[in-house]
């Protein structure tokens, strides 16, 4: 009975350890994963996800586009309300990209304050289309912080894949497009102009 009730207990421990150790691998493949601010798929996972939906067009020829977003004049939130106003705001503006995209749809932290939304099977005038719907999804809702709010604007660039066009193609010319939103004022969003190759 002792030999029984010790084989018992030590089956459960290993096996209580054996889960833990699932637990730990799941949170850290989690974090791996996620920008932890956000809760958004980080830039690495952005790109695998990126990666995939690649090898998908390649197989069956079904466009996909890319939006690079970007909130305008960031730095003077930092600057006038505060570090942590300015984490709120990246926060805020990753909650209403979740809310607006489609199921099908993902968003990925790219960088600081800069945000990455894979379109699958979207051409350009509907990637355009949801541009316009984040962009104004972000201009209706300021961010409430210490009882002020803070008006909010982001500028983006959009790029559909095209022929044989690498992925790193298809992202320079979505920042392409972002950099034109810039210079023509913000608060705008641009597709990608001139030849795609
Ligand atoms: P533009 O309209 O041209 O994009 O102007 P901007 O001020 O948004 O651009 P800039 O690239 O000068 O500013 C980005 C700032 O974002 C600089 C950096 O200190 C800040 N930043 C990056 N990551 C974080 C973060 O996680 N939290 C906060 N609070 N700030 C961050
Ligand atoms: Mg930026
Ligand atoms: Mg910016």
């Amino acid at each position: 009975a002792f030999e029984m009730a010790t084989c018992y207990i030590l089956d459960q421990s290993r096996r209580r350890s054996k889960l833990g150790l699932i637990r730990l691998a799941a949170e850290f493949e989690y974090a791996a994963k996620h920008d932890a601010l956000t809760s958004l798929a980080n830039r690495r996972e952005g790109l695998e996800q990126l990666e995939t939906e690649y090898q998908r067009y390649l197989r069956n020829g079904r466009s996909f586009s890319v939006l690079l977003m970007d909130i305008d004049l960031f730095k003077s939130v930092n600057d006038e309300m505060g570090h942590q106003a300015g984490d709120e705001v990246i926060i805020n503006v990753a909650r209403i990209l979740k809310e607006e995209c489609r199921k099908v749809d993902s968003i990925a932290r790219w960088g600081g304050e800069e945000y990455l939304a894979l379109l699958p099977e979207t051409d350009a005038g509907e990637a355009l289309h949801t541009g316009e719907r984040f962009r104004e999804a972000i201009h209706r809702n300021p961010v409430s912080w210490e009882g002020r709010e803070i008006p909010l604007t982001v500028s983006a660039g959009v790029a559909t894949i095209h022929g044989s066009e690498s992925i790193d193609r298809l992202l320079q010319r979505a920042d392409e497009a972002l950099y034109r939103a810039k210079r023509q004022g913000r608060n705008q969003v641009c597709s990608y102009e001139g030849s795609a190759s």
